[in-house]
């Protein structure tokens, strides 16, 4: 049995009681994308559970061992630094060779940053596109493109370095009028939503260089 635990995003307080259960009592392994980040999480809900690496650098390398321990019988959960594993996260090669190999893998519910990015914007959510990190250089303008052709609201997450970047970028294939929300450090104490359109919330980018700080995803109305 493999389980995918989501845990919080921010607020360490957003994690379910299943999901507390599993990572104290079920798992006897849980593979976690940075064993220090995770430390932090196990301190604070006294779980002792045995932590082990798994990140993309090395996901390629262990993951034939950690099947095999799967299909012997050891129950593991897979977590990453933060939300929902798979979700722009290591997890999905993982996830493909358990179904594969007929080992059963159970997902619980739980915290990933896009949903409450695109609920709160206010923006059309009933569709939406989930872009996650466009291509830094290469293949970067194609999925532009392709994305200021969608119908539906989609949703990115940009590095705050580039973000300034990425709504130039955004207004230029959309056009300055589209509706959007830059939403940072979500559940956070500093979590703040910020929501216009492309052009004025460029426009506010270039004076106030707290908008580009922490965590960041951006929302952008449909076409
Ligand atoms: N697995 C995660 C999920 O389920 O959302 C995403 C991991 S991805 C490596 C990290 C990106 O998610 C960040 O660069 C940012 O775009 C977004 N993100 C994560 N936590 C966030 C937060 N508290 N507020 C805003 N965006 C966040």
């Amino acid at each position: 049995m493999l389980y995918i635990v989501p845990t919080p995003i921010g607020n360490l307080e957003d994690i379910t009681l299943r999901a507390l259960r599993i990572l104290r009592e079920e798992a006897e392994v849980v593979l976690a994308e940075d064993t220090r980040t995770s430390s932090v999480l196990f301190q604070k809900y006294d779980i002792h559970t045995p932590l082990r690496a798994f990140h993309a650098h090395n996901e390629h390398a262990v993951m034939p061992g950690i099947v095999q321990q799967l299909q012997q019988g050891v129950k593991m959960a897979l977590i990453s630094d933060a939300g929902t594993p798979s979700i722009s996260d290591p997890g999905f090669l993982l996830v493909r060779a358990c179904v594969q190999q007929g080992i059963e893998v159970q997902c619980l519910p739980g915290p990933t940053a896009f949903v409450p990015a695109l609920v709160a914007s206010g923006l059309p959510c009933d569709r939406f596109h989930f872009e996650g990190f466009l291509p830094h250089k290469k293949g970067r303008q194609t999925r532009l493109k392709y994305l200021a052709t969608l119908s539906e609201t989609f949703v990115l997450y940009e590095s705050p370095h580039r973000l300034q970047r990425c709504m130039k970028e955004l207004m230029a294939v959309c056009g300055p009028e589209r509706s959007a929300c830059i939403a940072r450090e979500l559940s956070k104490v500093h979590e703040t939503l910020y929501r216009g359109t492309l052009e004025e919330l460029s426009a506010r980018l270039q004076g106030d260089a707290h908008m580009a700080k922490g965590e960041i995803v951006v929302v952008v109305t449909g076409k």
